[in-house]
């Protein structure tokens, strides 16, 4: 009864930041669509708040309610369907911009995503240049429901942008957000669009708050820097700077031995802990499974 009249009262309160917070557990890879198991919507809670670092109580109290009308990325927290470690097969990558954000012009839009590009390059052997035609990364900034893209934009605030893993590539920015450069206010383009970018080549969302590829928006940062997180990950993708060799993960990107998706489901998909392309997929949600006999040998950050 406690839970049922809490969950009500985070119902009622959040009405005016968030449309459905059902909606949103699915959304982000929380909760399954048609599920019917009352302690379902707990679990996916409970999920939800594990995974942003914040007291798992299974209810929607104040904290999980504020974090859920922080805007984000509308790419999923646990893509079921992306076993998304690809990654592209090449190092040269080529980019185009179809459209521009009006909030900062051409030429600042332009030099922004090449300066989010770059953080990406600084750390691996991955180049990005503007192109003309058929290019591998394609920018777009657009609004509510945007040519060929399955998922639409929601106006002001709530999803900033999404993109698709390789070999998509696709990069879409919500124009409906009021995008800056070097201030405080609004919402920092370079930060959306490094984010999205670590997408396009490979990642999925981290755990890790302070890491780029946490889901929240976390807000103007200077100077902004990739977290050693962002940088380990992308580079178990890619390697080095140069073509260097990277020492093996010195993090777990789990630490705690457990596993999200349930130890049932883990065991049956167990064959993925040991493919490279898997093992992004594996750590953040059969950790248990794929990680913890090393868990000794490993050093946790
Ligand atoms: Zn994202
Ligand atoms: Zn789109």
């Amino acid at each position: 009864m406690t839970f049922l009249m809490l969950t009500l009262l985070g119902f009622l309160t959040l009405c005016d930041a968030l449309d459905d917070p059902v909606d949103f557990l699915k959304r982000y890879g929380y909760l399954q669509t048609g599920y019917s198991n009352p302690n379902s919507l707990s679990e996916a809670i409970k999920k939800m708040q594990k995974f942003a670092n914040l007291p798992e109580t299974g209810v929607l109290d104040k904290p999980t309610l504020n974090l859920m009308s922080t805007p984000r990325c509308g790419i999923s927290d646990h893509d079921h369907s992306g076993y998304s470690s690809s990654k592209w097969s090449k190092n040269k990558l080529t980019y185009k911009i179809i459209n521009h954000t009006p909030d900062l012009g051409l030429a600042e839009t332009a030099r922004i995503i090449q300066e989010a590009f770059n953080k990406w390059a600084q750390v691996t052997p991955l180049t990005f240049t503007r192109a003309q035609g058929t290019t591998d990364l394609v920018i777009d900034f657009a609004n509510l429901r945007h040519s060929s893209c399955s998922w639409d934009f929601d106006g002001p605030g709530g999803v900033l942008a999404h993109a698709f893993y390789p070999p998509d590539g696709r990069a879409h920015f919500d124009d409906d957000e009021h995008f800056t450069d070097k201030k405080p206010t609004g919402t920092n383009l370079l930060w959306v669009a490094a984010h999205e970018f670590g997408h396009a080549i490979g990642l999925t969302h981290s755990s890790v708050q302070g890491s780029l590829m946490f889901p929240y928006y976390q807000g103007y940062q200077d100077p902004f820097v990739l977290h050693e997180n962002d940088i380990s990950r992308i580079q178990q993708l890619y390697g080095g700077r140069g073509g260097a060799t990277v020492p093996p993960p010195k993090t777990t990107l789990s630490p705690v031995c457990t596993n999200f998706y349930g130890d049932e489901y883990c065991k049956g998909i167990a064959y993925g802990c040991a493919y490279d392309h898997w093992k992004d997929f594996m750590s953040t949600n059969c950790y248990k499974t794929c990680f913890c006999k090393n868990l000794k040998k490993l050093k946790v950050i």
